[in-house]
């Protein structure tokens, strides 16, 4: 018997309504605003995400799925399957030209990433995100815009009691500032931090900050510690772009909080980052992350170009949503006779109407049985109704049956 992967769901049964509802609404909403879809390929090339996402990322050193085409091709033979997918939208936008267009330029999408984690509650090795991509803005109301529609569709399925925590990485210049002043700090503890901080604390020390460790987390609750994380080190053009942020948000009547821990885990963003976290969760409790990433498009070989983004994870939202129940069919033909059956259904779905028959001609009774479980109405399909082109509808809750043509 062979099984699922480990870390791999199946998606059956009335569940597969329920993604339906969260797709559907995506669609809605990010069409309404003037967002495009974008389907991108499921693997990329390495190369990318070591670039895109960062070489100093757990999702680039420990949960990549990479493996060899076996190609003779050397630059060809590497490739990953997507672990996020800002890198793969980033690569098509550079590749198709899409800058010039006039900006900005909004994209949304769906699908499955893939990361090689340890699997247990809200943590998959397949699981799926929804998320947007905006290019080509440098305005703040891009900012605004991006954590509107992450609100707006999360409303649209029914969850709106989520708040946003908020903060700015500044940029690169101020950004270095405090990623010096984090090193020393650190500095006297460095021994005591987890091995990955012993990492990141030569590699990117802002993203100590992210750590999940207790003992870490213990460490940066250090009063001389906590001073450094709670300055500002922002330069005054940051500061301005995050006080503006903050404005349009408060415009909209966005709820926000300040996290000034909150640092994410991908190398490339700069200024705004967010997330919205449910308390309902437990541990993997973040539903949707984001934020700024100014320098991403250069950095993988297009034009210098602003852009924000966002992405949430659809298990994870799948658990705080109302399911979607089953809907009765509106007919279930019940007969003896599954050529004239089929056609007849045929003919009623072409009317938008939407029904099914049985197929292997079991007793009357037991026909009857099933219509009753899956459909509102039975259509009775004798031999007089077949010459006559008339038919015995049983409305299935109250019992009544009336004779109708029904096309
Ligand atoms: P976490 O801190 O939970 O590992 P992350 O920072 O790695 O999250 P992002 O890369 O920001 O996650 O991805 C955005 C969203 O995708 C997360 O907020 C989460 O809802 C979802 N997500 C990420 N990794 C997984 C996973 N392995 N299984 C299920 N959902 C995931
Ligand atoms: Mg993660």
């Amino acid at each position: 018997m062979i099984k699922a992967q480990r870390g791999t769901k199946d998606i059956l049964g009335e569940d597969t309504l329920t993604w339906q509802k969260i797709q559907d609404s995506a669609r809605n909403i990010f069409q309404s605003a003037n967002y495009r879809e974008i389907r991108t390929p499921i693997f990329e090339a390495t190369e990318l995400f070591k670039r895109g996402v960062g070489d100093s990322t757990d999702i680039v050193n420990k949960e990549m799925y990479t493996f060899s085409t076996g190609g003779k091709d050397k630059n060809e033979s590497s490739i990953t399957l997507r672990p996020e997918n800002t890198a793969g939208v980033v690569r098509a936008y550079i590749e198709h030209n899409i800058s010039r267009q006039s900006p900005p330029q909004k994209f949304w999408y769906f699908g499955p990433m893939f990361r090689y984690e340890r699997p247990q509650a809200g943590r998959q090795r397949q699981f799926h995100q929804i998320g947007i991509e905006l290019f080509g803005v440098e305005n703040p109301a891009a900012d605004a815009e991006a954590i509107l529609m992450a609100q707006e569709f999360l409303k649209s399925v029914g969850v709106d009691n989520l708040e946003v925590e908020l903060n700015t990485l500044g940029c690169p210049k101020c950004r270095e500032e405090y990623r010096n002043s984090i090193r020393e700090v650190l500095k006297p503890y460095l021994d005591e931090l987890c091995n990955d901080c012993k990492i990141r604390y030569e590699k990117n020390p802002l993203r100590i900050l992210d750590c999940k460790d207790e003992n870490c987390q213990k460490i940066f609750e250090r009063d001389e510690i906590k001073k450094v994380i709670l300055n500002d080190y922002v330069c005054p053009e940051c500061a301005q772009h995050f006080e503006q942020v903050k404005k349009y948000l408060d415009a909209l009547n966005i709820k926000y909080s300040r996290n000034k821990m909150l640092v994410r885990g991908l190398d490339y963003y700069n200024r705004t980052v967010f997330e919205i976290k449910s308390n309902s969760l437990g541990s993997q409790n973040a539903v949707c992350g984001g934020g700024r990433y100014d320098g991403l498009v250069q950095m993988l070989g297009g034009a210098p170009t602003p852009a924000v983004g966002w992405a949430l994870g659809v298990e994870r939202l799948f658990e705080l949503i109302e399911k979607t129940p089953a809907q009765k069919l509106d007919y279930f033909v019940v007969s003896k006779y599954p050529e004239h059956a089929l056609k007849l259904c045929k003919d009623l779905r072409e009317k938008g109407k939407t029904c099914d028959f049985d197929m292997q001609n079991r007793k009357f009774a037991k026909q009857l049985e099933k219509a009753a479980r899956v459909a509102n109405f039975a259509i009775i399909l004798g031999e007089e109704e077949i010459e006559k082109s008339f038919y015995t509808v049983k409305n299935l809750s109250t019992g009544t049956q009336e004779q109708k043509t029904l096309l």
